[in-house]
């Protein structure tokens, strides 16, 4: 802090009988005024100023008191310091107010040294919009306090008495406004709390919502889980009744044509040849649903044992050439990669791969139709791509479905069973089964299957 150049402090008084208290707190009010600190700064000038001098006066027999304004240069602001120094020294060098309140009453309170001596400072920031404090003004205010003649002690009192119930006003009007503010305040509360307990209601309500939709959506499947056990039930029953009489038709016709039987008309040989033939669909059919049926009960257990794809790869290839008699269509296994060893159930998995390969070669006019085993993420990867007629995208998952056949393949025969067949078998051995196929180029089955730890 820098002080404005040496001149002539603002006023200067001495401090040596119990009145001077008076006049002290008085003209500290005036500089304070004059300098422009705001009116509460001026009270609380005065008030520490009159503590001070008190304790000094008692304490020491008095001081000299110096007011002036410094001029804070880096902060650009102005400060009221007036200066205390003790008629005799301060003992131990030390001053401190007796009622400890009254250094927060200004910006600082404190013992400095001044040259050999001790005085106690204290001071406090003018307002920034305070009036400036220019050399010229500074010279004013001097001129108008060493004109202006001290009141006596009982115009003091008569101040601070109309200080003192000014600010009795002003507590009574901060608590009547506490006062408002802690009603507001409870209002306040009560409409949080009742938005609280509308709010849990609803929550409860919805919870109880929730629960009841839950307690339906169990039951629903529930039910669902029930027809879906009765049909397969059913499929296995009717299946299995039908299996005797459509197998005792079919050996009766064979009889029926049998050179060793009386001899039939050409005629009666067609027609018998007929039933034999539909008789032979049907077995098909109900060994389809039949098959169908036990792996939707949950009724197949995979035997697991470590599968060879080779030995398995070269064995399709036998049983299926037979099938592939369409001159123009070439039926490719590939040799997998060795070691090709998977843990599954080798009847089954032989069960998919052949249904798959003779749709394909159903399916298929010309190119080829190809297996083809890639390892896959520590598991395996079986493909059957053909070149035929292929699927349109959304018909990917439809055929899939029990019976669902795509409008026009019909007339290759078969089931529609044959798919979703191979799908449960496939989840059953842990794997899954996709298509990508596009209509005109042909279609990819892949089956895959996870490899140990998976
Ligand atoms: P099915 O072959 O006995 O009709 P599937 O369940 O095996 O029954 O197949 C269902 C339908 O899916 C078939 O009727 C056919 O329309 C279609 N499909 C199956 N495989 C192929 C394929 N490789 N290429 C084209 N369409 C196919």
């Amino acid at each position: 802090m820098t002080t404005v150049p040496p001149s002539e402090p603002l006023l200067q008084l001495a401090l040596r009988v119990e009145q001077d208290i008076f006049l002290v707190r008085q003209r500290g009010r005036e500089v304070a005024t004059a300098v422009g600190l705001e009116h509460q700064d001026q009270v609380r000038v005065a008030t520490a100023l009159s503590e001070v001098a008190r304790d000094l006066l008692r304490g020491v027999g008095g001081a000299d008191v110096t007011f002036d304004v410094d001029l804070d240069v880096v902060a650009g602001r102005y400060v009221l310091r007036v200066d205390l120094s003790p008629a005799r020294p301060l003992p131990d060098g030390r001053y401190e107010p007796e009622s400890g309140a009254v250094a927060r009453l200004v910006d600082m309170l404190g013992v400095v040294r001044d040259g050999d001596d001790t005085v106690v400072r204290m001071s406090r920031r003018v307002p920034a919009n305070a009036r400036a404090l220019t050399p010229k003004r500074l010279a004013e205010l001097r001129a108008e306090l060493a004109g202006s003649a001290p009141g006596t002690a009982l115009d003091e009192l008569a101040t601070q008495n109309a200080q003192l119930i000014a600010a009795l006003d002003e507590v009574r009007s901060q608590r009547d406004e506490l006062e408002v503010l802690n009603s507001e305040l409870q209002e306040t509360n009560r409409g949080v709390m009742a938005l609280y307990n509308q709010l849990t209601e609803e929550l409860e309500e919805t919870n109880r919502g929730v629960v009841a939709l839950y307690a339906e959506l169990d039951e629903k499947s529930a039910q669902l889980r029930a027809a879906s056990e009765s049909k397969s039930r059913f499929l296995a029953n009717v299946s299995h009744e039908l299996r005797a009489p459509v197998t005792a038709i079919i050996g009766l016709s064979r009889l029926l044509a049998d050179t060793a039987s009386d001899p039939l008309t050409a005629e009666q040989a067609r027609q018998v040849g007929l039933v034999r033939d539909s008789a032979s669909d049907l077995l098909a059919l109900v060994n389809e649903l039949l098959d169908l049926a036990k792996a939707e009960s949950g009724r197949i257990e995979p035997n697991w044992t470590e599968v060879d794809l080779r030995a398995l790869f070269g064995q399709l290839r036998g049983t299926l050439r037979a099938l592939a008699t369409k001159p123009d269509v070439e039926l490719v296994v590939e040799e997998p990669e060795f070691p090709a060893t998977v843990r599954s159930d080798e009847v089954l998995l032989a069960q998919v791969l052949r249904n798959l390969l003779h749709n394909g070669l159903k399916f298929t006019e010309r190119g080829e139709v190809r297996l083809r085993a890639e390892r896959r993420d520590g598991g395996w990867s079986l493909s059957v791509t053909d070149t035929g007629v292929g699927v349109p995208a959304e018909l990917h998952e439809r055929i899939f479905e029990e019976f669902y056949q795509v409008p026009g393949t019909t007339r290759v025969g078969g089931t529609g069973l044959g798919l979703p067949y191979a799908r449960r078998l496939v989840t059953l051995l842990g794997g899954t089964l996709e298509l990508a196929s596009e209509p005109g180029r042909g279609s990819t089955f892949t089956i895959l299957l996870p490899g140990e730890g998976a």
